[in-house]
């Protein structure tokens, strides 16, 4: 599961560390996860099993002290719910996201998971339970199974088969005689884009979170191809909070909630309906969105 902030220097770094097996994975998962701009507090403790609920309690951040990115932000996501981030380039929807995942801390106020303030728990135990769907999901030159099986790297063949499967790539193992043990190509030869992102979505589908950050695709895709993508989020939407920056309508219409991002400020939150007969931003984008 790469983030979708994690630089691709990274990326070999994260291939030695995949190497080195069993004991270089937790260092992988570390990496994976977070830009690492933050640290753990020595006191800090394993985080219990959690519902999902994600909270920014008037939260405000810069990358930089001179330039506010996100200026008292206060959302609250209950368990389970789907929240579609919209809004121009820049209004700070993956800045929402990388404190949502602790890639950094807040300037003011906090950022909570099932009322955990994220920098008392301790970093392993976070990342076990979200996951990141990038936005151009980096494939590995290893089989299919290692690519999937990323975050758990233990998990059976038949677990891996069942959850490829489950996102749609059931064409791709049918059509390959290694199935599963079929090795990927990072230069994505034996994928189509549109595979790739299933790929992502299985990796996440497998791992399993409790909250799932994604940042949708923008390429654009074959109508059928995108049907296909849309019925694998709906598969690994379910049963799990998530915060997704949408591009598309299609998604903010499927979202339980959008929250329209503008200038590092929430603007209007609510269902599709009630944003778009509202009258206000959101409205204003669904009139004009052409996708
Ligand atoms: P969005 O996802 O809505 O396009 P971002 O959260 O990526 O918006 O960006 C919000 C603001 O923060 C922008 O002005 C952007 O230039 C700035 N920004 C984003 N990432 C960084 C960074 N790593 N360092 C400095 N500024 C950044």
């Amino acid at each position: 599961i790469t983030t979708f902030f994690a630089p691709m220097q990274q990326m070999a770094q994260l291939y030695n560390a995949y190497q080195q097996g069993q004991a270089g994975i937790t260092k992988l998962r570390q990496l994976l996860m977070t830009e690492v701009t933050v640290m753990e507090d020595p006191h800090a403790y394993p985080l219990p099993d959690i519902d999902g609920r994600v909270t920014l309690d008037r939260v405000s951040f810069g990358y930089d002290v001179d330039n506010p990115v996100l200026r008292n932000v206060s959302l609250e996501i209950p368990p389970g719910e789907t929240l579609a981030l919209v809004g121009p380039t820049g209004a700070g929807k993956s800045t929402i996201a990388k404190l949502v995942t602790r890639a950094y801390d807040p300037t003011s106020g906090r950022v909570l998971l099932d009322g955990h303030d994220l920098r008392d728990v301790r970093l392993d135990s976070l990342h076990q339970r979200m996951a990141v769907v990038p936005q151009e999901p980096f494939l590995f030159s290893m089989s299919l199974r290692d690519n999937i099986a990323f975050a758990r790297p233990d998990a059976a063949d038949v677990e891996v088969e069942r959850t490829a499967r489950a996102v749609g790539l059931g064409d791709f193992l049918d059509r390959s005689a290694a199935g599963i043990h079929a090795v990927v190509h990072e230069r994505g030869a034996s994928l189509s884009a549109g595979e790739r992102q299933l790929v992502a979505l299985a990796r996440a589908l497998l791992a399993a979170p409790r909250v799932l950050v994604l940042d949708e695709a923008t390429s654009s895709l074959d109508l059928r191809t995108e049907r296909q993508v849309e019925r694998a989020l709906d598969v690994v939407l379910t049963d799990r909070t998530a915060i997704i920056i949408a591009h598309r309508l299609s998604t903010a219409m499927r979202a339980d909630r959008v929250a329209v991002v503008d200038d590092g400020r929430i603007l209007e939150i609510g269902t599709h309906d009630e944003l778009a007969a509202k009258g206000g931003r959101y409205a204003e984008m669904y009139a004009t969105w052409d996708s």
